[in-house]
């Protein structure tokens, strides 16, 4: 079974990834597979070099994220070309890796996908949405707690991540971790991951 998992910033995603984990899913990690793409050596970098030119990677072979950001911004277009380049790649990684872990026996992947509401693409990669929800208030307080950001930084980010609603309406199953303690979290997680076979 193929699990997306995703949740607002501070919801509380990666404690649940690291509890799924430990329960014995094999996980994967999205934003990981795209940044490595787009890396010094990344195999999306040839073809951002010849479809953007050379100017688009820096001299250690890297994106230039700077010139890309100002780019597809001026040029909306080329933030669809860019995406056309970077998605299939991660793709056929993600794909790479759910057969290792496939071979490896493992028979329930998570994928851990940050934006999985807002990229529209992962909802037919998955058998499940898997949404952890806590309110905004809570996300704040963690957030703060973890980073050292300003209340106002965290809600800017909160801001530019789906809104609530929408991410609730794309679950399938909702992990509820708002006035909980860790141990209840956990008590959650594991009735959950006995439905996929964990
Ligand atoms: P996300 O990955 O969604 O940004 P994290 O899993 O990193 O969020 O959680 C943010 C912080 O809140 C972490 O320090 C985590 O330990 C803490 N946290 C999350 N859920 C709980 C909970 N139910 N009880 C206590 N601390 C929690």
């Amino acid at each position: 079974m193929r699990i997306g998992l995703t949740g607002g910033i501070g919801s509380g995603k990666s404690t649940v990834l690291a509890m799924l984990r430990d329960l014995g899913a094999a996980t994967i990690d999205a934003d990981a597979i795209s940044r490595a793409t787009t890396a010094s050596g990344g195999a999306a970098i040839p073809p951002i070099a010849k479809h953007f030119g050379a100017d688009f990677i820096t001299a250690d072979g890297a994106l230039d994220r700077d010139r890309m950001r100002v780019h597809v911004y001026a040029h909306p277009a080329a933030r669809r070309e860019l995406e056309a380049i970077i998605h299939p790649l991660v793709g056929a990684e993600s794909e790479r890796q759910v057969q290792a872990a496939l071979a490896a026996g493992r028979r329930t992947i998570v994928f851990d996908v940050p934006l999985l509401v807002e990229s529209g693409r992962w909802r037919q990669q998955v058998d499940r949405v898997v949404v952890v929800d806590c309110s905004p208030v809570t996300q704040v307080a963690r957030v703060r707690e973890r980073s050292g950001l300003d209340a106002a930084q965290v809600e800017a980010i909160i801001a530019a991540q789906a809104p609530r609603g929408l991410r609730l309406q794309a679950a399938d199953v909702v992990i509820h971790n708002d006035g909980i303690g860790l141990d209840a979290l956990r008590a959650q997680v594991e009735s959950i991951a006995r439905t996929f076979g964990l």
